[in-house]
């Protein structure tokens, strides 16, 4: 047995929590840490800075499905002021991953190629790229994408493809209105915009 796979299995257990709901340990860092105001409200602390003591959920399709204002009463334990509304629980959560995620795509868009055209000609160049295409998009446009996306993996560029990304926050956050398809650096900031798009989606499923 070597030390790096010691040491790396010891820090991982540090940065696990209990899932609230479910009993589950997970990395924190893929989970939603919960805090509780002096009225008893419930927040979502999604960058996990806020001060106090927090809970964690780990936002996996089925313990969303088992939330509930049963449920969510379990907070009590460490909460005694609480009040337990799943509805506003959830515009909650809604409110606070757009605003991540918009946050992120708008970083990402900065340096980002919009439009077919721009798109095409970014798959030239080497850096690696996440291509994003709007669920409005027809059925041509996602074609010619992923045409594009498997020509570049095959002359061994790194890429990732995202079909049906909201169309609606794309249009908002690149303040234009038809934007289809948009190709960005892969960056840290995919990653959030990933996290925080899939526990919306996941929000929307459980509301
Ligand atoms: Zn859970």
């Amino acid at each position: 047995m070597d030390g790096l796979t010691k040491v790396d299995s010891v820090k991982k257990v540090h940065h696990q929590r209990t899932c609230f709901l479910c009993r589950h340990k997970h990395d924190a860092a893929a989970m939603l840490r919960l805090v509780v105001d002096s009225d008893g409200e419930i927040w979502p602390d999604v960058l996990h800075k806020a001060p106090g003591r927090g809970s964690y959920l780990c936002m996996e399709t089925g313990c969303l499905a088992r939330l509930n204002d049963r449920s969510i009463a379990r907070l009590k334990r460490h909460f005694p002021i609480l009040k337990a509304n799943k509805a506003l629980l959830l515009q909650r959560f809604n409110a606070a991953f757009s605003l991540q995620a918009e946050r992120s795509l708008s970083r990402l868009l900065i340096t980002a190629a919009l439009g077919r055209d721009a798109v095409m000609h970014r798959m030239w160049h080497h850096a690696p790229l996440l291509v994003i295409v709007t669920d409005q998009s027809g059925q041509a446009l996602q074609r010619q994408m992923v045409d594009a996306v498997e020509k570049r993996r095959n002359d061994g560029k790194k890429v990732e493809l995202w079909l049906d990304f909201d169309a609606d926050m794309l249009a908002k956050v690149s303040k234009r209105e038809k934007i289809s398809v948009v190709a960005v650096r892969y960056c840290k900031d995919v990653m959030r915009l990933q996290q925080f798009s899939t526990w919306l989606d996941q929000v929307k499923e459980a509301g």
